[in-house]
């Protein structure tokens, strides 16, 4: 059974990987076994991570890449391929999110600004990605949802506008690219903290509100999504495609 979860011949690659749910995924497959690139903006976050990925005695390699330039993610697709040998999977996890601006004053520069990276980055990503994979017949999608895609967002229309296209863009790419052996999976976090919410998640009035609407009694860690990433990338899910996995701690079921 251990067998199905071993990823010690197999190369990943996860964009957003330097900070939060892509680190935390990032150490689950180095932990086993896999060899991992990680891709993000800040050089200093890209180092910390990558050093703390090869301590689990496998390659570690970081990248700097704004995954909203087409440009860049296809030099850097090509870089990480060309370090790597081969990919095996690729999670597509890099996110900004919103400024929770009322929609009445939303600027198009706003809605713009995070579906360049939450969508468009995920776009030039996996287009890279099925074509390194096809030629191989073999290759993991995975792209990181939000529960914001389930329930109504309110001052956060476009990021959770995001959120529901990459699951259709998933969809689409399981039924178009399973019969090269290329899967596509969603993971779906509810409340986590990371970079993105350590500004408000643990202060009074969120605490009061939304903690009590998680059955599981906690926030999320990054750690949580170790797990989910290791199925994803190993055999263990090598018939498992086209769906979104909620990982929330059962918020959405409350
Ligand atoms: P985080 O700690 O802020 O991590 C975001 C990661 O994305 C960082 O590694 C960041 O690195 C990278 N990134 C952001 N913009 C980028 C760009 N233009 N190009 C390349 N990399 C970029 O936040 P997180 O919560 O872990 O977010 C990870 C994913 O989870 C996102 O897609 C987010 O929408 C999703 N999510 C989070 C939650 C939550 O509660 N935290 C819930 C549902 C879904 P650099 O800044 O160095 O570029």
């Amino acid at each position: 059974m251990a067998d199905l979860f071993d990823l010690t011949s197999k190369n990943a690659l996860i964009t957003g990987g330097n900070n939060g749910i892509g680190l935390g995924m990032a150490e689950g497959l180095a932990a086993a076994g896999a060899s991992v690139a990680i891709w993000g903006r800040n050089a200093e976050r890209n180092a910390t991570a990558r050093d703390v990925i090869a301590a689990y005695g496998v390659d570690a390699y970081a990248f700097e890449v704004d995954v909203a330039s087409e440009e860049e993610v296809v030099d850097a697709f090509a870089a990480t391929v060309e370090t790597l040998g081969h990919l095996d999977s690729v999670f597509a996890n890099a996110g900004v999110g919103a400024l929770a601006t009322p929609f009445g004053a939303m600027t198009t520069d706003e809605w713009r600004r995070v579906f360049a990276v939450n969508m468009e980055g995920v776009f030039w990503t996996f287009r890279e990605a099925v074509n390194h994979m096809q030629p191989r017949g073999a290759g993991s999608l995975v792209v990181t949802s939000s529960v914001s895609a389930d329930m109504g967002f309110p001052r956060g229309e476009h990021y959770a506008a995001t959120k529901a296209g990459v699951r259709a863009l998933i969809q689409g790419l399981a039924v178009e690219y399973g019969r090269h052996g290329i899967r596509a999976n969603a993971v779906s976090p509810g409340w986590v903290v990371t970079g993105m919410t350590e500004s408000f998640i643990e202060g009074d009035q969120f605490e009061a509100n939304v903690k009590p609407r998680i059955p599981a009694g906690r926030w999320g860690a990054p750690e949580d999504f170790a797990g989910i990433a290791v199925y994803l990338a190993s055999d263990a899910s090598r018939w498992h495609t086209g769906d979104t996995i909620t990982i929330d701690g059962g918020y959405l079921q409350f």
